[in-house]
């Protein structure tokens, strides 16, 4: 099959990828979201098929041993998620460029093996305090779980200098505003960056 182009919008839980991938998938058609597979729970407002596969552990576990997965990682303790072939594949068949919400080990992993057709942008939070209220005014976490992800964070924000770019979410119009321009820019661009 031939391959076309990705982009990747990494960095800690909190700092805004979700909210900025939405955004650019509602502004550039030619965008399709790679839904991962995961076995944390479904949040209120996430659909099965769409946010998520939400798989049982052993339903992960079996998908691993099947090599369906590009890759995958237990983020958090007992929580895995996962890129999973088919979902690419899917997104290349239709001539759409695919887009993924990652974690920063996985998006090295995709950089490794994609790179020359991959757009890697790292949002980086103002501070770790920020991404603290951000997180618990977002209101998906319990205690433990918002205390599991801030520690986390302090060791992903060390990886800002291996994307392409960084974009700070400082407010979401300038974020989302340089996040247009740099994949306008990726999209019209020939293949192989
Ligand atoms: P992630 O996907 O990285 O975990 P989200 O996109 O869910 O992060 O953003 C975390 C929370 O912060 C959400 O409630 C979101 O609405 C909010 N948020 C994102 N960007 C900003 C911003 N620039 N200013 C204020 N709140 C923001
Ligand atoms: P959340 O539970 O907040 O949806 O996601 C937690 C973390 O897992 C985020 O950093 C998110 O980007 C990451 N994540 C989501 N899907 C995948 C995936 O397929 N692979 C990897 N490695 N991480 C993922």
């Amino acid at each position: 099959m031939k391959e076309g182009k990705l982009i990747l919008f990494c960095g800690p839980s909190g700092s805004g990828k979700t909210t900025v991938t939405r955004h650019l998938l509602e502004n550039f058609p030619q965008l399709s979201f790679s839904v991962s597979a995961t076995t944390r729970k479904k949040r209120d407002g996430e659909t099965d098929g769409r946010d998520y596969h939400f798989l049982t552990v052993d339903d992960f576990k079996k998908k691993i041993e099947q090599d369906q997965f590009v890759e995958w990682e237990e983020v958090y303790k007992d929580l895995y998620y996962g890129t999973l072939k088919s979902e690419i594949e899917r997104i290349w068949k239709e001539n759409k460029v695919v887009a993924f919400d990652v974690d920063v080990e996985g998006g090295m992993n995709i950089k490794k093996i994609y790179g020359d057709n991959l757009l890697a942008v790292f949002i980086k939070p103002l501070s770790v305090e920020v991404l603290r209220k951000r997180l618990t005014d977002r209101n998906t976490e319990s205690p433990e779980s918002l205390a599991t992800r801030i520690a986390k964070a302090e060791l992903e924000l060390t990886y800002e200098n291996k994307f392409d770019h960084v974009i700070i979410n400082d407010t979401l119009e300038h974020a989302l505003e340089k996040a247009k321009v740099l994949v306008g820019e990726f999209l019209s661009a020939p293949d192989e960056k």
